[in-house]
C-alpha cells in the first residue's frame, strides 16, 4: 500500500486527544478549546506537506494542493473534525485523516494531477454545539447567512456570531464561504459506517449511491377524556386505541412501499396518562426515511388515510404536524463507478449501499458530483466512546480514494 499505517493511527489517536471529555468519550463542539488544538493540529501537518493552507469564512480548514492547470475545477476530499458530546475518535476524523494521508502520499510521490486537490476538515457537522448541522458544507452551498449565525445559540446563551469572532474570524462574511459549482470537480468523502452491516458481510468498504430522504411528522390523535370504569365500550372516543390502529399499520406501510423503505414510530405520550382514565390524547412521532421520494410519499399518504378512517369509525380528531423534510440525494454515478473498478483491482470486497444518515456529502451533492465511502464500525456502535474502526480498515477505505483521486483529478 502506498498509505501509512503507521501515520494514520497516529493521527486518530492525535485528533482524539483535543478532547473536553477525556475519559468519557470525546466531545469536540466547534469553536472551543478542543476545535483549536485539533485545528492547529491540522493545519500544522497540511504545512509539513506544503500545501497552501487556509480557514474559510465558516471555520471549515483547507490545504489545496495545486493542479497542473490551475484553472481546472478543484477535487474536494475529507469529512468533520466536530464530534457529537461523549462520541467516538472516528467519526468524522476518519474522513479527515484519510484526506490528510492522501496529501502527504500525493507529495511524497510527487504526483501530477491536472485539477487541483483540496483537503478538507468541515466544521460543525453535528450541530452539538450550536444545533445547526452540517454547517460547514452549507457554508459552501451558501445556505447561511449572517442572521442566521445570530440566531443560532448554545447552551450557555453564546451566538454563533459571537464565537466566531471570538475565534478570530469575521462572522459578516460568512457569506463568503459560497463555493462556485463552477470551479468544483468532486467532493469525496470517507465516513465510518455506523451501522453493522459491513462488519456482519466481511465488507472492507461500502460504496454509497443514496442518502435517503427523511420525513418526520408529528401526529396528535384527540379523543375525550372519561372515566375507565363507568364508559361503555362503545361509548368511547379513545385516543391511544384509535392511534394504535395507525401505529400497528406503519411497519406495513414501509415494507409494501419497498426499495428499503423504513419507519419508525420512536416517542408515543398519552395524556393525561392515569390508569382509570380513558386516553384523551395520543402523541406520535413517524420518521419515515427511503431513496425513493415516491416512496416516503406513499407511506406519509397511507398514514394520512389510516388517520381518517380512526376518525371515521370512532369520532376521535387528528392533527399532522411536518418537523423535517429532506429530500433522497442521488450521489456520482460515474465515481460509484470509479470506486468500484478500483476495488476490484485492489481486491477490496465492496457492497454498494444507501446511507440511512445524512452527512456533508449530502449537501455538497447539491453544489458537485459527491462520492462517499463507508468503512466498518464495530459491532455497528458510533457516537458512543465505543465507536471502533479498525485501522486496517480505515486505511483499506484511504487506498481506494487515494486511487480514485489519481482518477478523478486525471493524473499526468
Ligand atoms: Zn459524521
Amino acid at each position: 500500500m502506498l498509505t501509512n499505517l503507521e501515520r494514520i493511527i497516529n493521527d486518530i489517536e492525535t485528533l482524539s486527544q483535543f478532547n473536553s471529555t477525556p475519559g468519557k468519550g470525546l466531545t469536540r463542539f466547534s469553536l472551543t478549546k478542543a476545535d483549536r488544538g485539533a485545528r492547529d493540529y491540522l493545519k500544522g501537518e497540511l504545512k509539513k506537506i506544503g500545501l497552501k493552507v487556509y480557514e474559510d469564512p465558516a471555520g471549515s480548514i483547507v490545504g489545496r494542493r495545486e493542479g497542473t492547470d490551475k484553472e481546472a475545477p478543484v477535487v474536494m476530499i475529507g469529512s468533520h473534525f466536530d464530534s457529537v458530546k461523549n462520541g467516538g475518535n472516528f467519526d468524522g476524523p476518519a474522513g479527515v485523516v484519510m484526506a490528510l494521508e492522501i496529501m502527504r502520499v500525493l507529495e511524497e510521490n510527487n504526483v501530477k494531477t491536472k485539477h487541483p486537490v483540496e483537503f478538507i476538515a468541515m466544521i460543525e457537522e453535528e450541530g452539538g454545539r450550536f444545533g445547526s448541522g452540517v454547517f460547514g458544507s452549507r457554508a459552501m452551498a451558501g445556505r447561511v447567512s449572517y442572521e442566521d449565525l445570530l440566531n443560532n445559540k448554545d447552551a450557555d446563551g453564546i451566538t454563533m456570531a459571537e464565537a466566531f469572532e471570538e475565534f478570530g474570524f469575521n462572522p459578516e462574511e460568512i457569506e463568503k464561504a459560497k463555493r462556485d459549482p463552477e470551479k468544483l470537480k468532486a467532493f469525496i468523502e470517507l465516513h465510518i459506517e455506523q451501522g453493522p452491516v459491513l462488519e456482519k458481510e466481511g465488507k472492507d468498504v461500502g460504496l454509497v449511491s443514496f442518502i435517503v430522504g427523511i420525513n418526520q411528522i408529528r401526529v396528535k390523535v384527540k379523543g375525550r377524556p372519561d372515566h375507565a370504569g363507568t364508559t361503555p365500550m362503545d361509548m368511547r372516543k379513545d385516543a391511544l386505541s384509535s392511534a394504535s390502529e395507525v401505529i400497528a399499520q406503519i411497519k406495513d406501510f414501509a415494507v409494501k412501499a419497498g426499495s428499503g423503505t423504513v419507519a419508525t414510530v420512536g416517542t408515543l405520550n398519552i395524556k393525561p396518562g392515569a390508569a382509570n382514565i380513558v386516553p384523551e390524547e395520543a402523541l406520535f412521532s413517524v420518521d419515515i426515511r427511503s431513496k425513493k421520494l415516491d416512496c416516503i410519499k406513499e407511506v406519509r399518504a397511507k398514514i394520512d388515510s389510516a388517520l381518517s378512517e380512526i376518525k371515521r369509525k370512532y369520532g376521535v380528531e387528528y392533527y399532522v404536524e411536518d418537523m423535517l423534510m429532506v429530500e433522497p440525494v442521488e450521489l456520482s454515478k460515474e465515481i460509484l463507478d470509479i470506486f468500484k473498478e478500483v476495488s476490484e483491482d485492489k481486491g477490496l470486497a465492496y457492497k454498494e449501499m444507501i446511507s440511512g444518515a445524512g452527512h456533508d456529502a449530502m449537501i455538497m451533492a447539491g453544489l458537485t458530483d459527491v462520492g462517499l465511502v463507508f468503512v466498518p464500525s464495530k459491532d455497528g456502535r458510533s457516537h458512543c466512546p465505543e465507536e471502533w474502526t479498525d485501522y486496517e480498515d480505515l486505511q483499506k477505505g484511504i487506498e481506494l480514494i487515494y486511487h480514485t483521486v489519481l482518477k478523478v483529478g486525471d493524473k499526468k
